[in-house]
């Protein structure tokens, strides 16, 4: 595919937050935007030229995403692997597929990061209540027991700390008796994500990490610069770019790391989209992660990723929005509201950045 003029479609699966600044960008440089979602005025078709409102899976609708658009973009990770595959038959999508389908599954994640030479916590595959039993004694009773699939902002999951006998007892039917993942509980200093984009002509930019806090599982605030060594940010750097390669990429990646007291990363999960700790790009860069995306699916050259100021991306969750009169206030504050009309508890509202001079 060339460069995609001004006046091109892009078609965006999924109409959450994402979807939705990435149609802002799309329409920033000049190209019409086509959502498909199953909720009608969701929050990207607010602001995308057209939606068509239909199920992910719905052969129908995807036919007509297809016919609309001269490129195929997707803003979550489950998007059916099937819908996208059939897609791609036809039609440019990007990232490809396979982003797609090593991201669903944690464990085949693990395998695809492990394959690539980049370290993860130790895991085992658990299909059964016996399994469990076994594979925490073997990891010393410290552990996290994740879903394999369908797991966002820290649901489906369990800690074990110095779990003994009979803690195990019913967990595995607790959680549905789907597959899932044991991983090894990581005593991590920091969590850091690495947000990095690879154009059509296979050249990668990074954006610098950014330092996160989880809270309840939901991503709280993103600092930047990250309070790590530079061995330790060009570790993160040097592991997202391999993992960008391997897929053959092409578009934004988000990449969480826990980071070790000694400076090492361990990777924990890889966002195959625009990613929440990035939001901070739009306001302390140039060029956003969503300008990013756009540039890289359109064939454009990648923006330069520096950042011009220091910077703190905190989420406004559930009622936490009604803050957002408070904040108009502030001097040197980026504040954005995804267009949701109800603020129901955990569910992500809006997000602000607050900048500084850079240190
Ligand atoms: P995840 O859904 O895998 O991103 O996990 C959500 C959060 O749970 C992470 O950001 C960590 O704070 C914590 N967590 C997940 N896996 C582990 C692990 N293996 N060891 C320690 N903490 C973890």
């Amino acid at each position: 595919m060339s460069t995609l003029p001004p006046g091109a479609t892009i078609g965006i699966i999924g109409g959450g937050q994402l979807g939705r600044m990435l149609a802002m960008a799309a329409a920033r440089l000049g190209y019409r935007t086509i959502v498909l979602d199953p909720q009608g005025d969701c929050p990207a078709a607010q602001v995308a030229n057209a939606q068509i409102v239909a199920a992910y899976d719905d052969a129908h609708g995807l036919a007509r995403l297809g016919t609309a658009s001269d490129v195929i973009t997707y803003e979550f990770e489950n998007v059916p692997v099937e819908a996208a595959r059939s897609l791609a038959a036809n039609h440019p999508v990007y990232p490809p597929p396979r982003a797609l389908e090593v991201a669903q599954d944690r464990l085949t994640e693990k395998e695809f990061l492990n394959r690539a030479g980049i370290s993860t916590a130790p895991f085992r595959a658990i299909d059964s209540g016996a399994q469990l039993a076994e594979a925490l004694d073997l990891m010393g009773g410290s552990g996290v027991l994740k879903t394999r699939r369908l797991g966002y902002d820290g649901k489906g999951q369990k800690v074990f700390r110095d779990a003994s006998g009979g803690q195990t007892d019913g967990v595995y039917e607790g959680m549905g008796a789907v597959p899932l993942i044991l991983e090894g509980f990581v005593p991590f200093a920091t969590e850091i994500s690495v947000v990095a984009a690879r154009g059509l002509d296979g050249k990668s930019r990074a954006f610098d990490p950014a330092e996160n806090l989880h809270r309840g599982g939901i991503l709280k605030s993103s600092t930047v610069p990250a309070k790590v060594a530079p061995q330790t940010v060009e570790a993160a750097r040097t592991a997202t770019l391999r993992i960008l390669d391997a897929l053959d990429y092409v578009g934004v990646i988000g990449v969480e790391f826990f980071v070790l007291g000694d400076g090492s990363v361990i990777a924990n999960e890889i966002a195959p989209r625009v990613h929440n700790s990035g939001h901070w790009t739009e306001a302390a860069c140039t060029v956003s992660q969503f300008e990013q995306h756009i540039r890289a699916i359109c064939g454009l050259p990648l923006g330069d990723p520096k950042r011009h100021s220091d910077c703190v991306m905190e989420n406004l969750i559930g009622d936490e929005v009604d803050q957002a009169r408070a904040l108009h206030a502030e001097p040197d504050l980026v504040l954005h509201l995804y267009g949701k009309s109800q603020a129901r508890p955990g569910r992500k509202m809006g997000h602000f950045t607050r900048l500084t001079a850079r240190a």
